[in-house]
């Protein structure tokens, strides 16, 4: 079967009242139905459910889905993409350890990186988008995980996950990618190598701005780890939350389709727009990571990042003439959304950081929902020329 088949037939079980959507199992615990059960369960010597911080019907129906769709063994549903991005690291780090990251990095994953694992002796070195084939130089001795997002939150930046993949093996590091801008459906990191993938939910997966949730995907070998540390620390997934994301993997193909098609639109129209410094979208051919995204992508994704002319104050000036779209710092939703990183999402980081991951002030984030193209590209034309 096509894993698109999958992601709509797999559910994970029907009651006695025959329904056709999979039920909610909005329960904290399940019943045992014998002492030598509950006894044989918690030494996890037979397989079941327990108690929802350690695995739900729902959760698992999701992970399911997810790991098929990522080509991983197994996985672990949390509450936040965040809460997947630290309990992946958290479970397979130690004092002592050592991280090379890429630059562009999620905001939250900067912090847990630069103020948190420090407190807890574990370090880290940054990689420039300019030095991608020089991971090495930045590898120790004790170097665990490589962390890295491709394409990278708002530059777009690529990674070549090949190259990537074939120094993590040679040198026994763990790859961990951030695969939330591209969906299993569009990248496959585990394909090239990387041993843990994770995801904001809350983005793509929802696609509908519902609900905040994240998963880990890992290796079986890793797995036994992270479940350990999960089961422990508590980072679990509502069934509630596990039930959206699921039925939403149904129509994820579809979307992200759309989503693509939408945003290679935009990028084309708007590159000819002459209140416009720039368009960065990966399927631009004067992308400088066109070749690579052809290679390693489906199709572009839905993020356009713009270059607005006139800085900072055409920027706010733009965001504030929208009439149509929605100004908010979500993404991967079937609304259009804009955001200006960096007055929201990267406002935290100095000048000097901003400048380091490419972030400049006249730079708007869209995130094409599926609306028809003509109709944002229509409420974007009047904005930026309602900000001249
Ligand atoms: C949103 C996002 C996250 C964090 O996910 P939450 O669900 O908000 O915790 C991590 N990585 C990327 C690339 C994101 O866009």
């Amino acid at each position: 079967m096509e894993q698109n088949t999958r992601s709509i037939r797999e559910q994970t079980s029907r009651s006695a009242e025959r329904e056709h959507s999979v039920p909610i199992f909005m329960t904290s615990s399940f019943v045992f139905e014998s002492a030598e059960q509950a006894r044989a369960l918690f030494a996890e010597e037979q397989q079941g459910n327990i108690y929802t911080r350690f695995s739900n019907p729902n959760t698992d129906e999701f992970v399911r889905k997810m790991a098929m769709l990522e080509n991983l063994d197994d996985g672990f549903a949390t509450a936040s993409g965040m809460s997947a991005i630290f309990t992946s690291m958290a479970a397979l780090l130690k004092s002592g350890d050592h991280v090379v990251c890429a630059r562009s990095v999620f905001g939250s994953t900067h912090q847990i990186l630069t103020q948190i694992f420090p407190r807890w002796g574990i370090e880290f070195t940054y990689v420039d988008i300019a030095d991608q084939y020089n991971w090495e130089k930045a590898f120790k001795a004790n170097t665990r995980m490589l962390f890295l997002e491709t394409p990278s939150n708002p530059s777009l930046d690529i990674i070549d996950l090949e190259h990537v993949g074939k120094i993590c093996k040679a040198r026994g590091v763990l790859l961990n990618v951030d695969n939330c801008f591209c969906t299993p459906v569009l990248q496959r990191p585990a394909d090239f190598g990387a041993d843990i993938v994770i995801h904001s939910a809350t983005k793509y997966i929802d696609g509908q701005g519902r609900a905040l949730g994240g998963i880990i995907l890992a290796r079986k070998d890793l797995m036994k780890d992270i479940r350990f540390f999960a089961r422990h620390t508590g980072p679990a997934l509502s069934p509630f939350n596990a039930w959206i994301f699921s039925k939403s993997l149904e129509t994820l193909e579809l979307r992200m389709q759309r989503h693509s098609e939408n945003a290679l639109n935009l990028a084309q129209a708007l590159s000819k727009n002459a209140e416009i410094e720039k368009v960065i979208y990966p399927f631009l051919p004067d992308h400088p990571g066109y070749a690579l995204a052809k290679k390693q992508m489906k199709s572009g994704g839905g993020i356009v990042t713009l270059i607005v002319k006139g800085g900072i104050n055409r920027g706010r000036k733009f965001l504030d003439s929208l009439k149509m779209l929605s100004h908010t710092a979500n993404l991967g939703d079937t609304r259009t959304i804009a955001t200006h990183p960096a007055s929201t999402t990267h406002s935290k980081l100095s000048d000097q950081e901003r400048a380091q991951v490419g972030i400049l002030p006249g730079m708007v984030r869209i995130s094409a929902g599926l609306e028809n193209t003509h109709d944002i590209l229509a409420d974007i034309e009047q904005a930026l020329n309602a900000s001249r």
